[in-house]
């Protein structure tokens, strides 16, 4: 594509690039098919190359965003589908990413708008905001009919039930289980932690049993996508994050930086060029791009071993006369089912299990004679044994209650 940048607009660092990666667009069109957003709108203003169109103007005349520019800039939804696509390698992440800071700077919104996407940008990178704006969109449910426009819609897309906290996040090590391989940090983020922890608990199941030494850094903390998609501040939340990282990087060394979310790790990857030319981050935001690796990467790194099945492991109960009952139940049952089947606390267990299994011997009929147990040295029993509280373990032919049929 032809560029017309003036020199004294090239002397700028950004322009320099835009107007590479302007130039690599040979305007095929093969990213159209593959950009949701053109599919579903049919607008070439809604594809990459519309929107490409678009900039190019705007950045080449050095004009303010119209409008139009917004619009279209504002529906990309930052898939970055059609980068995969271009046979000409155009980094349309950085283009629109210029873009969104200018039309952040130069276009003025609606006052609702603005109000809007500035509470956004406030509340969804701190978890300590989140929860309670989200506890109190969940209060608005009811009203999410009556509210006009977006409120509205916010307030039908609260969550029904909010998850508690995780103990994951808190700043902490994970000991590898077994012989430890590597040491990575794992990226707790921000959204996600508050609507989804179970995500980050089980990164660090799966890395600690492939022999991952996991460390949470304190100080770390959402990668800065979100207000960065927004042509926002974003440096302030990646040099945190490289602060807490180079840190941990002195203190015992990190193999890789685990990312569980993929538009995180985009985000994360591209520290080095975001801090290109900043003097003091320059060097370590290339170092923690380098290190950043999305979790599926890092497990065809590790090898991922064959699922395991656990049984959730009762916890010690005091000795009571009928934990010989229980016992012998269990050893009459049919087996036991190989995940915990109460979904209690684990010192529930035990008693849920015995239940389960009773009835199952109880829902049996004719009651048959127990074959010898190798648990059980007493063989046969009667397994209507188990409905009598006063002849367990009594040999068959002795069992009263059987010959009375109760
Ligand atoms: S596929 Fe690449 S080269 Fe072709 S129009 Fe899209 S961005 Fe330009
Ligand atoms: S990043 Fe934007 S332009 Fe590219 S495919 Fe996705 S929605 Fe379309």
């Amino acid at each position: 594509m032809q560029t017309h940048f003036s020199l004294a607009q090239l002397a700028d660092p950004d322009t320099r690039e835009a107007d590479k990666i302007l130039r690599a667009c040979v305007h095929c069109g093969f990213c159209t098919a593959t950009c949701p957003t053109y599919v579903l709108l049919g607008d070439e203003l809604d594809g990459p190359r519309g929107r490409i169109y678009l900039m190019k103007d705007m950045l080449e005349n050095s004009r303010p965003a119209s409008a139009q520019v917004a619009k279209h800039i504002d529906r990309c939804l930052s898939c970055l589908s059609c980068m995969t696509t271009c046979p000409s390698g155009v980094h349309y992440m950085h283009l629109v990413d210029q873009a969104r800071h200018r039309i952040e700077t130069t276009f003025k919104r609606p006052l609702a708008e603005r109000w809007l996407r500035g509470f956004l940008a406030l509340v969804l990178p701190r978890p300590w905001l989140f929860r309670p704006a989200l506890v109190a969109a969940w209060l608005t449910r009811p009203l999410a009919k009556v509210l006009p426009g977006r409120l509205g819609t916010l307030a039908a897309l609260a969550p029904k039930r909010l998850p508690s906290p995780s103990t994951v996040d808190r700043p902490q090590v994970f000991p590898a289980e077994g012989a430890r391989r590597k040491r990575v940090a794992l990226l707790t983020g921000c959204a996600q932690q508050v609507v989804a922890p179970q995500i980050n608990e089980a990164t660090v199941r799966l890395l600690t049993r492939h022999g991952c030494e996991v460390v949470v850094a304190r100080g770390a903390g959402c990668c800065g996508g979100l207000t960065h998609h927004m042509g926002r501040d974003s440096l302030s939340f990646a040099k945190a994050n490289i602060d807490a990282w180079t840190r941990e990087v002195a203190a015992g060394g990190l193999d890789a930086i685990a990312i569980n979310t993929s538009g995180c790790g985009v985000t994360i990857k591209d520290y080095g060029y975001m801090l290109r030319s900043d003097g003091a981050y320059a060097k370590k935001a290339a170092q923690v791009s380098a290190l950043a690796k999305d979790v599926s990467e890092l497990m065809t790194e590790l090898g991922l071993d064959a699922p395991t099945v656990r049984r959730r492991r009762c916890s010690p109960r005091p000795a009571s006369p009928w934990s010989s009952r229980r016992k012998r139940i269990s050893a009459a049952a049919p087996p036991a089912p190989t995940t915990c089947c109460s979904r209690k606390s684990p010192g529930s267990c035990a008693t849920a299990r015995w239940r389960i299994s009773r009835a199952r011997i109880l829902r049996s009929s004719p009651p048959a004679m127990s074959a010898a147990s190798p648990r059980s040295p007493r063989a046969p029993t009667c397994p209507w044994c188990i409905r009598s509280s006063c002849s367990i373990g009594r040999p068959a032919d002795k069992c009263q209650r059987r010959w009375r049929g109760t």
